[in-house]
């Protein structure tokens, strides 16, 4: 059996390496069209930081180990151009020649591609894109005599590659086209981070389109669409990326309505012979149940291993993804999985959201800070749909526990219920997941009644309501919501009577704790109350900014 693989990083060394162990006769061949094979596109921003010192670091597997750990036969620089599906093979080129090579399966995994950014001056000396290893060591090389930077686009790849170029001691600014920087998250999301990075001395510029690089021999300054004008010695465009179709297109493979490729949960084309894995394909979303392209590499690395083994004459299934997902920007983490709040109204779903500050860790213990999580919840049965968190520290693990829970089609009753691990330095003995599903769970068996920062605000433009303040003297005398009254929760069953018995309540302290025994003492007490999700860290977090 010959198996023939075209690219050779993430899903490609992944389908190599699977075909392999599953099948020892077989011959595997890479096609791979650039000089590297399986290096680490994911740590190509930490290696312009100079977090990663040597490049050997971020190749993985070389050449001569394919062969003799795998004997697997690696060509680079070699690249496909052409699939004929009616003879079973592929052209290939390489510096000498085009050669037809003949296959019994073949796997797909080229990958993407950066998106252009068709402006004038985007091919000027001075303009680069971050996707390989070779983007990598130019961009390092021509920042010794670089004072400033501008980055357009404020995605995934953009941060990260902003942080690399701020932390060199690059005056850096980014340019995004949304109104906010992260897109994939909810708005109130991209607060924080865009708060911290301006602290640490970025530049954003927000709502607005690059619209022309100029400069004489190389870039000297860019002009944007709201008119204004940036200096600037050098350019990232990191504005997404394409999947690479044009072989998959031409051999007539079937083509989703997401733009990917439609392949089976086998990883298999609309060509039997054909498998394909990686950011050209579309998956099944596992809660929209609805196919979408969401170029990752853990996606890519799994999909890779179900196609090489199938192709190999195995059996495994890809069951679908969650967009699971985690952004590091200077020091703050944001991380999500699942649907945003966002993407469950635009799906027509049933739900509500609730926020929960915490502690990464318990309070007392040193090296304390806050994280925000916020649940997209399915209303009545309470099954997870999504969630977002930021924080500094335990982001990482708590988005993993919440992915788990929602691949497990988990409630956040279970939620609730969740035996983690604690000691002080790790957690808290009512972890950040736990809380989070406490509040849902109570929202949802009618203990309590939240109000998202949003509702709030919609419900204070037509309404008399009365916005009560549980804290303490110095907490609201250090900032409240807007026309807040107080009454701290220790006095509230002395004073409550000061409150309009005939509006309703909306209550908060700074997470919602305290606010909760408010909150249950006035609906006992007769009132129309309403708890602040997320309390005022969440409520300034959302709209104040
Ligand atoms: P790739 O890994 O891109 O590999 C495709 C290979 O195919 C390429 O080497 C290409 O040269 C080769 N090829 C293309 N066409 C041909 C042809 N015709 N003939 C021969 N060879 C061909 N994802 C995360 O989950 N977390 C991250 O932190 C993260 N960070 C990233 C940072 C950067 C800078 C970049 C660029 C990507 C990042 N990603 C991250 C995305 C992740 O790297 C991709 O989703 C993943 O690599 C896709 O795997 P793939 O195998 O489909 O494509």
């Amino acid at each position: 059996m010959r198996i023939l693989i075209v690219g050779g990083v993430a899903a490609g060394a992944s389908a190599a390496v699977k075909a392999r162990r599953v099948n020892e006769q077989a011959e595997i061949i890479i096609f791979e069209k650039g000089p590297y094979v399986s290096f680490a596109n994911c740590g190509l921003p930490y290696y312009v930081g100079g977090e990663i010192k040597e490049k050997k670091n971020l190749l993985l597997v070389s050449k001569k180990l394919f062969k003799d750990r795998f004997n697997i036969d690696v060509r680079l620089n070699h690249e496909v151009l052409r699939i004929i599906p009616e003879e079973k093979a592929i052209e290939v080129q390489n510096a000498e020649s085009i050669n037809k090579e003949f296959y019994d399966k073949l796997i797909l995994a080229p990958g993407s591609k950066p998106a252009d950014l068709n402006i004038p001056g985007s091919d000027k000396p001075g303009v680069f894109t971050l996707f390989t290893v070779d983007d990598a060591d130019n961009l390092k090389r021509s920042l010794e005599d670089v004072k400033s930077a501008l980055v357009v686009g404020g995605g995934f790849i953009g941060l990260e590659t902003a942080e690399a170029l701020l932390s060199r001691g690059i005056d850096t600014t980014i340019v995004e086209l949304a109104p906010q920087l992260a897109a994939g998250f909810d708005p109130e999301f991209s607060i924080p981070v865009e708060r911290h990075l301006r602290e640490k001395g970025m530049h954003i510029h927000l709502g607005a389109a690059v619209s022309a690089i100029k400069g004489a021999a190389r870039v000297e300054k860019v002009e944007l669409s709201d008119g204004s004008c940036v200096k600037t010695d050098l350019v990232v465009i990191a504005i997404g990326s394409k999947p690479q179709l044009e072989l998959a297109k031409n051999a007539g493979l079937e083509i989703g309505e997401r733009g990917g490729l439609v392949v089976d949960a086998s990883m298999q084309t609309s060509d039997a012979n054909i498998y394909a894995a990686g950011d050209i394909v579309e998956s099944l979303h596992l809660v929209s149940k609805q196919m979408v392209r969401i170029p990752l590499a853990g996606s890519a690395n799994k999909q890779g291993r179900v196609a090489g083994a199938n192709a190999a004459g195995g059996k495994l299934l890809f069951k679908g993804v969650l967009g699971t997902s985690i952004i590091k920007a200077c020091d703050i983490t944001l991380a999500r999985t699942g649907l945003t709040e966002g993407q469950a109204r635009d799906l027509g779903r049933q739900f509500f959201v609730c926020y929960s500050p915490t502690f990464q860790h318990a309070g007392y213990y040193p090296g304390a800070k806050w994280m925000i999580c916020k649940l997209v919840v399915e209303e009545y049965t309470g099954h997870l749909l999504g969630a977002e968190i930021v924080g500094w520290e335990g982001v990482d693990k708590r988005i993993d526990v919440l992915s788990t829970a929602i691949y497990a089609n988990l409630t956040v009753f279970d939620l609730e219920n969740l035996d983690l691990a604690y000691a002080p330095p790790f957690g808290a003995a009512r972890d950040p997941v736990i809380m989070a599903g406490m509040i849902a769970s109570n929202v949802i068996r009618q203990e309590g009644r939240i109000i998202t920062p949003r509702q709030l605000d919609e419900l204070r433009q037509g309404k008399d309501i009365t916005i009560l303040d549980c804290r303490t003297q110095e907490e609201y005398a250090r900032g409240h919501v807007e026309g807040a009254i107080l009454i701290p929760v220790d006095e509230l069953r002395k004073r409550y009577q000061e409150i309009d018995p005939d509006k309703k309540v909306v209550i908060y302290c700074r997470v919602g704790y305290r606010a909760n025994v408010g909150f249950r003492f006035l609906i006992q007490k007769g009132f129309d109350a309403y708890n602040l999700t997320g309390g005022y860290l969440g409520y300034i977090m959302s709209i104040m900014g």
